[in-house]
């Protein structure tokens, strides 16, 4: 059984804590370690670290720092399968899909290796005689990062690779699910070369995360996880003075429209739908079906879902467990609930038959889903897929819009005009056009709106450069002696 401790200054804490959790193998159901809570004295310590590696960190050459960063990018890349590998044997998900956590992952460390170029700020001259004015980018201090279980590599990578490149230090507080996968990465980013103290990962839960947000050396928070929390995160770290990006659930929509290609549909639909078994802030939960072609789609997504093959993520199964037997036992409750409010039960992922104690769950669909259900107004994050059937392209746009969360949508069409109206119309972050995932490439950025979505920064991209760092203007004056300025000693042109 291996016991998780927190990084701090570039090694491993050996401080005993007060308090442990365990760390499940969802595919066992077998406890495979524990791993250490921070409490109060293990944040501040943490803090003051990150505070004293920050003095001179901010001060290192953007080529350091992007040297820094195109190592750890080679190391990473190398060690890509026991990364998924240890992402597996916590969370769940099929090695395939913890290898393409890690590619996107990696896609931000790419894109922070741009620094030099992101940070160039503007420059006018002369804007009154002499005098010119620029800009410049500075970093923040310590920053504070807290991620979700779903994404234990990906997440952290959204926001640490930029924050490092722009000359802050940071504290990485993972989910206690899945800690073991940040740990790896740590030693990658010290083998890479970067000093000790810049990256620091505490554990642990509430007592962590309430420490961070209200302490005074921290400067900034990034939040991923659900909507509760994001919100209860934002409003406290505001309130402490920090700024914020906090994101939150997801209930993503596809629409069908008549003219779709249903081959395409039905194949995205399983896969944005149970894909690292729904556990996903990008997976499609809610399909509209704008008749008359629900019959037929259902069919196409039954037969699909029928084949899913449910096992270990280490096996050549095509989707893995639930991350832990609370949340397995409360996405079935939820389909408990569907089939109680009248929703038809098409494919019933509680039938599944799995040897052992892991915490499965096989694909389900539903149809004849009506909007006041709580399968369809509520985030399960699971393997489940809800149909519901319409008459028009304006009904389904109604039904995404009135959602409470607006993470990622998509629309399934042959007719650009129709596309073309949607991306414009739907109140939502992230829109795919035949494409059902809509996740951003790392130089765009990452964000929902509404409940999905609170601060106004999204993560990466060019907006995650700004929240890293804070903008200050120079009005500068340098007086030129050949000009007729002052005197001040120099040999005059003549
Ligand atoms: P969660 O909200 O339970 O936990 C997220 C983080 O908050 C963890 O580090 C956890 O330890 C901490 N936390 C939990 N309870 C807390 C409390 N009471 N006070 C302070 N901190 C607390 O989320 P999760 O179950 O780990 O992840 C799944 C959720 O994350 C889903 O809702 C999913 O939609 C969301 N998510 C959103 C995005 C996005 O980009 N919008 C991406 C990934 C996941």
């Amino acid at each position: 059984m291996k016991t998780v401790s927190h990084w701090i200054n570039g090694s491993l804490s050996t401080d005993k804590a007060a308090q442990v959790g365990e760390i499940f193998n969802p595919a066992t159901g077998k406890i495979s370690g524990t791993v250490n809570f921070a409490d109060l004295a293990t944040v501040n310590k943490a803090v003051q670290v990150a505070s004293s590696a920050f003095d001179s960190w901010r001060h290192s050459s953007l080529t350091k720092r992007t040297q820094v960063l195109f190592a750890f990018r080679e190391l990473v890349n190398k060690n890509k399968e026991k990364i998924a590998e240890l992402i597996t044997a916590e969370h769940g998900k099929v090695l395939s899909d913890a290898q393409g956590e890690v590619t996107r992952g990696l896609e931000v460390v790419e894109f922070a290796c741009g620094i030099p170029h992101l940070l160039k700020g503007g420059f006018s001259e002369e804007v009154s005689t002499g005098v010119d004015v620029y800009s410049i980018r500075q970093p923040l201090g310590p920053v504070a990062i807290i991620s979700p279980f779903n994404f234990p590599a990906m997440v952290p990578m959204w926001f640490f690779p930029i924050a490092i490149a722009c000359g802050n230090t940071v504290i990485i507080k993972p989910s206690e699910k899945d800690p073991s996968a940040i740990m790896f990465i740590a030693n990658l980013l010290k083998e890479a070369g970067l000093p000790d103290g810049v990256f620091n990962v505490v554990h642990g839960d509430k007592v962590a995360v309430d420490a961070l947000l209200t302490h005074p050396g921290i400067k900034s928070i990034s939040f991923v996880g659900s909507t509760s929390i994001a919100k209860y995160v934002y409003e406290n770290g505001t309130k402490a003075g920090k700024r914020v990006q906090a994101l939150g659930g997801a209930k993503n929509h596809m629409i069908v429209l008549p003219d779709a290609d249903l081959e395409l549909a039905a194949d995205a639909a399983i896969n944005a739908g149970f894909g690292s078994a729904g556990e996903r802030c990008m997976a499609i939960s809610a399909i509209i079906a704008v008749e008359p072609i629900a019959d037929k789609l259902i069919e196409k997504i039954k037969i699909r879902a029928l084949k899913i093959k449910t096992g270990d993520g280490t096996t050549n199964a095509d989707m893995g467990p639930l991350v832990t037997k609370v949340h397995r036992d409360k996405v079935a409750s939820y389909i408990n609930a569907g089939e109680k409010d009248g929703a038809t039960v098409v494919v019933d992922g509680r039938n599944v038959e799995m040897a052992g104690d892991g915490f499965w769950l096989g694909p389900t669909l539903f149809d004849h889903v009506k909007p006041d259900m709580s399968i369809y107004l509520e985030e399960i994050f699971g393997p489940v897929l809800s149909v519901i059937r319409v008459k028009t392209y304006d009904e389904a746009l109604k039904l995404v819009n009135d959602h409470q969360y607006g993470n990622g949508t998509a629309i399934f069409t042959n007719d650009g005009g129709a596309a073309r109206r949607f991306q414009n119309e739907v109140e939502v972050g992230m829109v795919g056009i035949n494409v059902p995932i809509p996740v951003p490439m790392a130089y765009f950025s990452f964000g929902g709106w509404k409940n999905s979505l609170f601060g106004d920064s999204h993560a990466h991209g060019t907006e995650g450069v700004h929240f890293f760092t804070r903008g200050k203007v120079v009005t500068s004056r340098w007086l030129d002696p050949s000009h007729g300025g002052i005197n001040l000693g120099f040999p005059q042109n003549t």
